[in-house]
């Protein structure tokens, strides 16, 4: 692999590795952006196939962390942290402690926080070495779970959307199909369901969906029927990619807003909404809350400060809106486009 070219491809201009024998540690820190402030991201801990896979994924983890921060108003670059699960035995603790030393030799230039493979428990251990991490738990001063905060920007995006493609100001009535209701997809339904509106669920879990109906009444439907479901606006709370080839053409619904990451396969499908007059809240754009929750921590913001944040979400899905309806664009291309804005103010001002 060439690196350099990789990085190059990627837009960064720091690359950081750091292999520890005593721990197995192999780890490689990806720095994307600081012009707004110290590179925040997650610490992925995955088997890959290979180094050049996990070198690739911190390198496109991390830019899409900076367009996050910028986007939603943060004070923060992006950053993003890959860890090489090792074979066989390992210390987890001593292996995360290594890390800690890493991210602290970084000297605050990166921040680490939770993500796919690594928990708060593994915060707190490296905690114990760095200041230069967030969400550890409460008794380590760290504030704990980000996801409703993720829900409560959600469901703020989702009423911008539902003011512009409907012309509706309340949700009361409002049909959402929700695909996953975990930690997300559960306090997303809660929040929707004081507004009013009507809700059917899927998940592959069905004691979540049991929940879901008992406590919102929300009707559930079998995994692969959800996208069928005709409604006013799908909102996918599970995994990546959910808006492929194969469910965009079964879609009835007219707005697609939801938490999970990625959700478009590839950067076409945001297109083809465009063209079946399916209006797309961008994914990142409306799923910052629990970044701005994170964030808190290092900004220094508290609890209500980080409320009235999610509230803002509102005007940025409403501002997409309306630029991508003036210009015909699809709306997570002016979404890049405001986050580049803001980046290149920053530049300027600096
Ligand atoms: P979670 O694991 O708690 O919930 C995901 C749910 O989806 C689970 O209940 C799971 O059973 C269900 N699921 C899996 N495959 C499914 C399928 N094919 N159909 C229907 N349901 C399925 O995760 P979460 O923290 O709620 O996050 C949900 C999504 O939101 C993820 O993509 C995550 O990256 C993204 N996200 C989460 C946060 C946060 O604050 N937790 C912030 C930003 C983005």
């Amino acid at each position: 692999m060439d690196v350099f070219e990789a990085m190059a491809r990627h837009d960064h201009g720091q690359l950081h590795f750091r292999r520890d024998a005593a721990t197995g540690l192999r780890a490689i820190v990806a720095i994307h952006d600081t012009r707004l402030g110290p590179a925040l991201g997650g610490c992925r801990f995955a088997r890959y196939e290979t180094e050049a896979e996990a070198i690739v994924d911190a390198l496109r983890l991390a830019r899409a962390m900076t367009y996050k921060a910028a986007l939603a108003g943060l004070a923060l670059g992006g950053g993003k942290s890959v860890l090489l699960r090792p074979e066989g035995h390992f210390d987890r603790a001593a292996l995360f402690r290594a890390f800690g030393r890493f991210v602290e030799d970084l000297a605050g230039q990166y921040i680490t926080a939770e993500d796919s493979g690594t928990s708060m428990a593994d915060m707190d251990v490296i905690r114990g070495v760095t200041r230069h991490v967030t969400g550890a738990g409460p008794e380590h001063g760290g504030r704990g779970d980000p996801s409703p905060y993720t829900a409560l920007g959600v469901r703020r995006g989702i009423e911008a959307a539902v003011r512009f493609v409907l012309g509706r100001s309340a949700l009361e009535g409002v049909h959402v199909a929700v695909q996953g209701v975990g930690h997300v997809g559960h306090a997303l339904c809660k929040e929707l369901s004081a507004l009013g509106a009507r809700l059917t669920v899927a998940d592959v879990d069905p004691l979540k969906c049991e929940r879901a109906a008992r406590e919102f009444g929300a009707n559930v439907v079998p995994l692969d029927a959800i996208f069928e479901v005709e409604c006013d606006v799908f909102s996918p709370c599970a995994l990546g990619s959910a808006l492929n080839d194969r469910t965009i053409p079964r879609l009835r619904c007219r707005v697609v807003a939801g938490a999970a990451n990625n959700q478009l396969a590839e950067s076409r499908h945001g297109e083809d909404l465009m063209q079946r007059g399916i209006f797309y809240a961008p994914d990142y754009a409306i799923n910052a809350g629990g970044l701005i929750h994170v964030a808190g921590e290092i900004e220094g913001y508290g609890l209500e400060e980080t409320r009235a944040r999610c509230h803002k979400i509102y005007d940025t899905i409403l501002e997409i809106a309306e630029r991508a309806a003036r210009a015909m664009v699809p709306t997570q291309r002016i979404a890049d486009t405001m986050a580049e804005e803001r980046l290149a103010r920053a530049a300027s001002a600096s």
